[in-house]
């Protein structure tokens, strides 16, 4: 039985990337050698690792004026980074609270200088976007946003309310998923292991201008040590950039961000129709206007038949689906490498799960 798989990340990598990477296992471009035996300093690296670079500028069309690092640590070494680089004294970092990822960023910057929180959807129990009633003012270091929230499953909508002279992101669960701006952001940051690749590596996106010398700060942790080295200050994570520069090679074979974008609508929207049209037997954890389109999270009406539903999606060969434990439930995640064909098969799932014991 085919078996799909819905899981918050890492989470599956497109069947083309896996078949060209077991192809060039034991012989990479008749080397002899695995990409990830290869010195990092060597003529085929650098290739691999010049490649990935040039293949996100061109896909998310990054201005000259940003630079692209792939660094260490995952998301939440950013949750320090960003911090140590951008928030000078007598500045204040200002966060948008729109769930725990954020609420994680925030407490981390809070222990390395002034932040404050600008917009929140606490109140909401991460339901919904707050509203953007927010104004910069001279005493922001940056304002720090999250564009998806993985738990909650929820997403702003509309990137282009924020008008921040610096617009901080994480986009860890929905980078390449739908065209931005680079331009409107100072920094840009997301972990791999959703959109991008293998869980190992970062991709940081910085305005050049705010690469500084900082001699206070270890070389590891300085964005301005990275750009300088092109990511290569230190030995990088050459395998996860390796999947990482093969996974965008897929995207851009597949017709780049606005077709992932078409695809990221229609997916979603397969599972949310039968969410809407169930009578409420299940049960949208996000508002209409907030919902996302990566991470779809909902519940039982009937909150026992929780364990029959996983039980049952195991049986029919569906993977991944339990939510966090902190909102419960299930949770979608559909990333870009999941097919619409799976979407297709949960949602036909969900409506025959709803006739058997609604
Ligand atoms: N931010 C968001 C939005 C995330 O979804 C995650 C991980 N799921 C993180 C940050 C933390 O990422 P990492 O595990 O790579 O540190």
């Amino acid at each position: 039985m085919e078996r799909i798989f819905f899981q918050p990340g890492p989470t599956t990598l497109p069947k083309e990337v896996l078949s060209r990477a077991k192809a060039e296992w034991d012989d990479f471009e008749e080397t002899g050698l695995n990409i990830m035996e290869h010195s990092h300093r060597g003529k085929s690296y650098e290739t691999v690792h010049d490649q990935a670079k040039e293949r996100l500028k061109r896909l998310m069309d990054i201005p000259e004026t940003h630079d692209v690092l792939f660094l260490q640590g995952g998301a939440s070494l950013q949750f320090a980074m960003v911090p140590m680089n951008l928030l000078e004294s007598g500045k204040k970092a200002k966060y948008a609270l729109t769930g725990s990822w954020s609420e994680k960023a925030y407490k981390e910057a809070s222990k390395i200088g002034q932040c404050e929180i600008a917009i929140s959807g606490k109140d909401t129990q991460y339901r919904t976007m707050p509203s953007m009633d927010y104004q910069a003012s001279d005493e922001d270091a940056y304002l720090h946003i999250t564009s998806n929230n993985t738990i909650y499953g929820t997403q702003w909508p509309d990137l282009n309310i924020f008008s921040h002279p610096n617009l901080v992101a994480d986009m860890s669960s929905d980078i390449l998923s739908r065209a931005i701006n680079v331009s409107d952001y100072a920094l840009i940051y997301a972990g791999a292991q959703k959109n991008l690749g293998p869980s190992g590596v970062t991709a940081v996106i910085i305005r050049k201008d705010l690469l500084h010398e900082n001699e206070k700060l270890p070389n590891i942790l300085s964005y301005h040590i990275h750009a300088k080295n092109n990511s290569l200050y230190n030995t990088p994570p050459v395998y996860s950039i390796y999947l990482l520069n093969l996974v965008l090679q897929w995207v851009e074979e597949q017709g780049g961000v606005a077709e992932m974008e078409e695809r990221s609508t229609k997916k979603a929207k397969t599972i949310y129709d039968v969410i809407d049209a169930s009578s409420g037997f299940y049960k949208g954890y996000a508002s209409l206007e907030s919902r996302s389109l990566m991470n779809i999270t909902f519940t039982l009406e009937n909150s026992e038949l929780e364990q029959q539903f996983i039980n049952e999606c195991e049986i029919s060969g569906i993977f991944g689906l339990k939510g966090h434990r902190s909102v419960g439930g299930f949770r979608a995640s559909i990333y870009n490498s999941v097919p619409l064909e799976s979407c297709e098969k949960l949602a036909k799932f969900m409506v025959q799960f709803q006739e058997k014991y609604g």
